[in-house]
C-alpha cells in the first residue's frame, strides 16, 4: 500500500473506527497498524511488514491463515442459500450437521448446541437458559452464578458479569445481580512455597466455600475458563478441576467450562476439559470452531440440562437472528475436517507442545522472566523486576509488557502483553522451525526490554 493511502485510511481509522479494548485518543495519536494479508503463521501489514503472529490472531486462527477452502466453502454455501434462520420450525443442512459433529467431538454427553455469533453470546445463554433450566424445576431460586476474580467471559453484560475484570465492571455497572466470583487458582501469584497440588485443592475450595456461603439450594452453576487465557494465562495444577468438579457434584452445582480458548486443540486435546480431566455439564465455544474465518460461537449442554429445556421449558425466549447461520456452519464444517484430516490436534500435542515447552522454559532463564509457564500451545512469560522474589512485579504494571510486545513486533513477532505477562497462542499449525524463529525474536525482545 502506498504511503498516501495508508495514511489517509489512517485518517479515517481515528475519524469513524471505536476499537474495543483500545484507548482511543492515544491510538489515534499513534496510527493503527492495518493488516493486508495472511498465509500460515504470518500476517502482512499495509507497510509490507512480515510477522511471525505467534497469537493466533486473538487465539483463535488455529488452522492458519490463508486456507482457501474455508472460503470456497462459505461461497459455495453463500450461493445455494445465503441465508436463513433457525426460528419457526426451520434451520439448513450445515447447521444440522454442524450440531451432530459438535456432539460426536464433545466429550461425555454434551450432546445439544445453541448456536450464537460469539462467546459472549454463547456466556449470555448459558446464563439465560441455566437459570431456566432451574426454575422450570421449581428452584427459580437457585440462580446464582459463580465465576473467578479475573475470569474472562466475553464482553456483554452476562459475559463481563460472569467475568472478574475488574476495569470492565468498571464500565457500565457490573455485575448484574446474582453473580459472586472467587479467587482464581494463580500459583505464581499466591502459591508461595505451598505443593503445587495441595495449592490447586486449596484454590478449588474456595468454591466449596463460597457455595456454603450462599447456600447450595442458592447456586445454580460455577463458570470458568479450563486456562485462564486474558489475564495472563494462568494454569492451574493438576488437582485444581477434578476437585472443581467433586464439589460441584456435591451440592448439584452446574459445571459449566468456557472452552472459547481452549477448545479446538489449544491445549493439544480437543478440549481444555479433557485435558485436565472433567466433565462439564454445559460448555460454551467459539473462536476455534471456525479457526476465526467467520463469527461463531455455542452453548453446548449435556441430555440432563437439554432434556428439562426440552420437556419443561416451554418455548426458549432466546435467540439471535443469526443462531446457526448457514455459511457459518459451512465454515466450520470446513475447518473441523482440516483439523481432523490434517491431524492438527495430534500436530500440536506430539510436534509441537513438548518442543514447545523445552524453547520456552529456556526463555523462562532469561533474567526479566520470573515464570515461563505452558501448557500446549498456551503459555505466557511473567516479566518481573527480580526472578528471585517471586509474585514481585514492577511498579505500574504493564509498562514493561507493552515495551517487550512493542519491541517484539519491530522484531516481526506478535505476541500479546498483559500487565507484564507475554502471551503466547501461535496457530497450531506452525512447525519446529517456526517456533525457533519465536524463540530468536522473543529473546531479543527480551534482551532490549532488560
Ligand atoms: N470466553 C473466553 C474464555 C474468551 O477468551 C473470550 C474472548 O476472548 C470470550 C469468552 C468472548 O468471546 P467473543 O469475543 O467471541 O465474544
Amino acid at each position: 500500500m502506498d504511503h498516501k493511502t495508508l495514511e489517509h485510511l489512517q485518517h479515517l481509522d481515528a475519524a469513524h473506527h471505536l476499537h474495543p479494548f483500545n484507548d482511543n485518543a492515544a491510538l489515534a495519536a499513534k496510527g493503527t497498524r492495518i493488516l493486508t494479508r495472511g498465509e500460515g503463521c504470518y500476517v502482512w501489514d499495509a507497510e509490507g511488514h512480515k510477522l511471525l503472529d505467534a497469537f493466533a490472531g486473538l487465539w483463535c486462527v488455529n488452522i492458519g491463515y490463508g486456507r482457501a477452502e474455508l472460503g470456497d466453502a462459505a461461497a459455495t454455501q453463500m450461493r445455494t442459500l445465503a441465508y436463513y434462520n433457525s426460528f419457526f420450525q426451520c434451520t439448513t443442512e450445515p447447521t444440522i450437521r454442524l450440531a451432530a459433529e459438535i456432539a460426536e467431538l464433545t466429550p461425555g454427553d454434551l450432546n445439544h448446541a445453541f448456536f450464537t455469533n460469539s462467546g459472549s453470546e454463547a456466556n449470555d445463554t448459558i446464563l439465560r437458559l441455566v437459570r431456566h433450566f432451574w426454575a422450570v424445576q421449581d428452584q427459580p431460586r437457585k440462580n446464582i452464578f459463580i465465576g473467578r476474580h479475573d475470569g474472562y467471559h466475553g464482553t456483554t453484560m452476562a459475559g463481563a458479569s460472569l467475568g472478574g475484570m475488574k476495569g470492565m465492571h468498571k464500565q457500565g455497572g457490573l455485575p448484574i445481580p446474582d453473580i459472586h466470583h472467587i479467587d482464581p487458582p494463580y500459583p505464581f501469584g499466591d502459591a508461595g512455597d505451598m505443593d503445587p497440588e495441595e495449592y490447586g485443592l486449596l484454590a478449588a475450595r474456595r468454591l466449596e466455600d463460597k457455595i456454603l456461603e450462599l447456600g447450595p439450594e442458592r447456586v445454580a452453576a460455577f463458570i470458568g475458563e479450563p486456562i485462564m487465557g486474558a489475564i495472563g494465562v494462568y494454569i492451574p495444577p493438576r488437582s485444581y478441576w477434578p476437585e472443581i468438579e467433586r464439589i460441584c457434584r456435591k451440592y448439584d452445582v452446574l459445571l459449566v467450562a468456557d472452552e472459547v480458548i481452549c477448545g479446538f486443540g489449544r491445549t493439544g486435546e480437543w478440549f481444555g476439559s479433557q485435558y485436565f480431566g472433567f466433565q462439564p455439564d454445559v460448555m460454551t465455544i467459539a473462536k476455534g470452531i471456525t479457526s476465526g474465518y467467520i463469527p461463531l460461537g455455542a452453548a453446548i449442554f449435556n441430555d440432563r440440562v437439554a432434556g428439562v429445556l426440552a420437556a419443561q421449558g416451554g418455548e426458549l425466549a432466546h435467540g439471535c437472528t443469526y443462531s446457526g447461520h448457514p455459511v457459518c456452519a459451512a465454515v466450520a464444517l470446513e475447518n473441523l475436517r482440516i483439523l481432523r484430516d490434517e491431524r492438527v490436534v495430534e500436530h500440536a500435542r506430539v510436534d509441537i507442545a513438548p518442543y514447545l515447552a523445552t524453547r520456552w522454559a529456556e526463555l523462562g532463564e532469561h533474567r526479566l522472566v520470573g515464570e515461563a509457564r505452558i501448557a500446549g500451545l498456551m503459555g505466557a512469560l511473567e516479566l518481573v523486576p527480580d526472578k528471585r522474589r517471586r509474585g514481585e512485579y514492577f511498579p505500574g504494571r504493564g509498562k514493561v509488557g507493552a515495551l517487550c510486545r512493542d519491541i517484539a513486533l519491530r522484531h516481526g513477532l506478535i505476541l500479546r502483553a498483559t500487565y507484564d505477562a507475554m502471551l503466547l497462542s501461535p496457530p497450531l499449525v506452525i512447525t519446529r522451525l517456526q517456533v525457533d524463529e519465536l524463540f530468536d525474536k522473543a529473546w531479543k525482545a527480551l534482551d532490549e526490554c532488560a
